[in-house]
């Protein structure tokens, strides 16, 4: 019924252009109509049309073509407040910027497949998704996908009978944006499906972007060959150093509608480490509960209580770890402790720093790093840590 109204207001005024917008698929919206052309050609003629009438419709009227309004529609999954002009740039991460900035806006033509590795939330996803949102708007058709869901969609197509299906999906598209690749490890038939597809797209000049954990050489469980590909075309590593974290800072304070005082921005900095995820909850509590202040002294007993808590469990004495060591069973037991303090007293890293006598804070940040490193490579190590983490929080209750 609706979609009559249109061609009805089109009619009354002239006999012969309702003839031709018929052949338009019309979609009625509450605030405007969208016109969808069965071409070009027709699109540039309704624009002209338009453009040369006084018109009152009484909303806005919107043209496209059918093949735009296809890839508009397009699943490409893409998240568009992840794109370039909000992301912060410096010396650590400029590099690898430029490169996708190259990517998004000429794909296939220069760093093909793109490999972007580094730790977690350093705006790996964010580029990606950046990426693909600069293609799209330059026409290109996008895929972004975290490897998990891949793998998944795959087995399901798989299960129907359908994997031509599935190879036929990835086999139009202009650029492949494959998130958290380390996910790959162990998934065998997943592995064979993405090196067809790769080596679909590598021959046709189509971009693959892949994004990790870790260096392609210190994946697990993945084919060589599939490796090999990973590795022929530029791999480059994001990290995040001091001055672009501070930047990062500034943008997010602005962002979440925060003063620019040197006092918070200290404060956001030393406690948090070289992480923009972290950053963003920590600006979050912060306009909610505001600075905690004048507690040192209630920290430094919970701290203590940690050490020994830790000390205790691995056998060894609080002081023993309270000290710089060579014994790895010892630096071990250190860097859990600061774990520990960080993420069940959520005390910063500075005080954890002078707490085992270091005057920076970056070694408390390098420790509890390395504790998740190990919690995402070692089952057991994992399960030791969820049990240490579990008594720790029943321990304090009491
Ligand atoms: P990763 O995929 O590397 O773990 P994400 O891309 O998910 O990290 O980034 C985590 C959060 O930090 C996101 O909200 C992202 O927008 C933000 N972020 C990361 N790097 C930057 C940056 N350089 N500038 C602005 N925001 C950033
Ligand atoms: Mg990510």
């Amino acid at each position: 019924m609706e979609r009559q109204d249109f061609l009805v207001f089109i009619e009354q005024t002239d006999k012969f252009a309702v003839g031709i917008f018929r052949q338009f698929r019309i979609e009625e919206r509450s605030d405007k109509v969208i016109l969808i052309a069965p071409t070009e050609a027709y699109k540039k003629w309704a624009v002209e049309y338009i453009k040369s009438r006084v018109f009152n419709y009484g909303k806005s009227i919107e043209v496209r073509s059918a093949e735009e309004k296809e890839r508009e529609n397009y699943p490409s999954n893409l998240i568009e407040r992840y794109n370039f002009d909000n992301f912060v740039v410096g010396k650590a991460n400029e590099l690898v910027y430029k490169v996708c900035t190259e990517v998004g806006r000429y794909p296939g033509t220069s760093f093909n497949p793109l490999f972007i590795y580094g730790n977690v939330g350093l705006g790996k996803t964010h580029l990606l998704h950046a990426i693909g949102n600069m293609a799209k708007a330059h026409g290109y058709k996008v895929i972004y996908s975290p490897i998990s869901d891949f793998s998944d969609e795959m087995i399901a197509y798989l299960k129907n009978g359908q994997i031509e299906a599935f190879r036929g999906k990835y086999s139009s598209v202009d650029i492949l944006l494959l998130d958290d690749v380390q996910f790959l490890s162990g998934k065998e038939r997943t592995q064979i499906e993405l090196f067809r597809i790769f080596e679909n797209m590598y021959s046709k000049d189509k971009q693959i972007v892949l994004v990790s954990d870790r260096h392609p050489k210190d994946l697990k469980d993945i084919s060589d060959r599939l490796i090999s590909r990973f590795e022929g075309g530029l791999v480059i590593e994001i990290g995040l150093d001091d001055e672009t974290k501070l930047s990062i800072i500034k943008q997010k304070l602005i962002l979440y509608g925060m003063p620019l005082d040197d006092k918070v921005i200290r404060y956001i900095f030393e406690n948090t480490g070289y992480n923009v995820r972290e950053i963003e909850g920590a600006i979050r509590t912060l306009k909610v509960v505001g600075i905690k202040e004048n507690q040192k002294e209630e920290k430094g007993k919970d701290i203590r209580f940690v050490v020994e808590f830790t000390a205790k469990h691995f056998k060894l004495r609080p002081e023993d770890i309270k000290k710089e060591s060579k014994e790895r069973r010892i630096i071990n037991a250190r860097q859990i402790a600061m774990y520990l303090c960080k993420v069940v007293l959520g005390v910063s890293y500075v005080e954890i720093s002078r707490y085992f006598g270091k005057r920076d804070h970056t070694s408390a940040i390098y420790s509890v790093k390395k504790v998740e490193e190990k919690i995402k490579e070692d089952r057991k190590f994992r399960y030791m840590l969820t049990f240490l983490e579990r008594q720790l929080r029943k321990e304090m209750e009491t």
